[in-house]
């Protein structure tokens, strides 16, 4: 069976009660699914915002919702004023985090490095973490896509264990897919998925057949099903249509029909 996770990006939305608000309304719809097959190989995870975890936190426990972080710290802990640290997210019952996200990498100048540190922090720490690449629109326009995904993998994935790979889920995430309404088109999708695999499996060998790897870049209620059944295709990370209870729950409907 194939492996699916869902995720729901919220970024920089909700503002205190809102955020139960959306959270309470997808636990109330996910309780209507069919429970058997929401098991280990289908996940259904929500980001909100830092501040609103602890709240959300609450909410999602005891249901069948996984929660995750958008972003962490690359230290430990000690004197970095204004970050969040991996063991300040788990405290909160967060079992995912997401790291490389193209605006982080765009507006807060994120590398591969400091991704990779982040990456070494999350999976010490017993977490799993959602490692975000893709290509800009000039760089797929000059022919250099894969080129930046093989990059952008070898770096970020710098220096870590096999053993490590299933707690990895990779979201390829075109940026000039993100959040503009225009998704990539299904042969783009898979031709992108395939090298990711192949360039997953010289890092890790056997093992990269068992990571996710998740699409990521307008999937809504419409494109949903046709993105999800294509092969290595394990699921996506949404952010504007995870924000709307009927869509978000529309899309984990695809899901399930393109897994049963
Ligand atoms: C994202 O935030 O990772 C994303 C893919 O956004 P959107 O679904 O709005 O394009």
């Amino acid at each position: 069976m194939k492996r699916m996770l869902i995720a729901g990006n919220w970024k920089m939305n909700t503002v205190g009660q809102e955020a139960l608000i959306l959270a309470k309304g997808i636990i109330e719809k996910v309780k209507e699914l069919d429970d058997e097959k929401l098991n280990e190989n289908f996940g259904i995870l929500i980001c909100p915002p830092f501040i609103n975890i602890p709240m959300v936190s609450e909410t999602v426990k005891g249901t069948k919702i996984k929660l995750g972080a958008q972003n962490c710290s690359d230290k430990l802990q000690g004197a970095f004023t204004g970050e969040v640290s991996v063991p300040m997210i788990k405290h909160f019952g967060c079992s995912h985090i997401i790291i490389g996200h193209s605006e982080r990498r765009q507006y807060y100048h994120e590398n591969d490095y400091s991704i990779n540190q982040k990456l070494k922090i999350i999976l010490e720490s017993g977490l799993n973490a959602i490692v975000c690449i893709g290509e800009t629109l000039d760089e797929r326009q000059s022919g250099k896509t894969y080129e930046v995904l093989s990059s952008q993998l070898k770096e970020g994935l710098k220096e870590i264990q096999p053993n490590f790979s299933k707690n990895i889920v990779i979201a390829y995430e075109p940026v000039w897919a993100i959040g503009t309404g225009v998704s990539a088109e299904t042969r783009q999708v898979e031709e992108a998925h395939s090298a990711i695999r192949k360039e997953l499996e010289d890092i890790f060998g056997h093992k990269a057949k068992e990571m996710l790897i998740q699409y990521g870049g307008s999937v809504n209620e419409k494109n949903a099903l046709e993105l999800l059944s294509l092969e290595d295709v394990n699921g996506a990370l949404i952010g504007g249509a995870s924000l709307k209870v009927e869509s978000f729950i529309s899309i984990i409907h695809s899901a399930l029909k393109s897994v049963y």
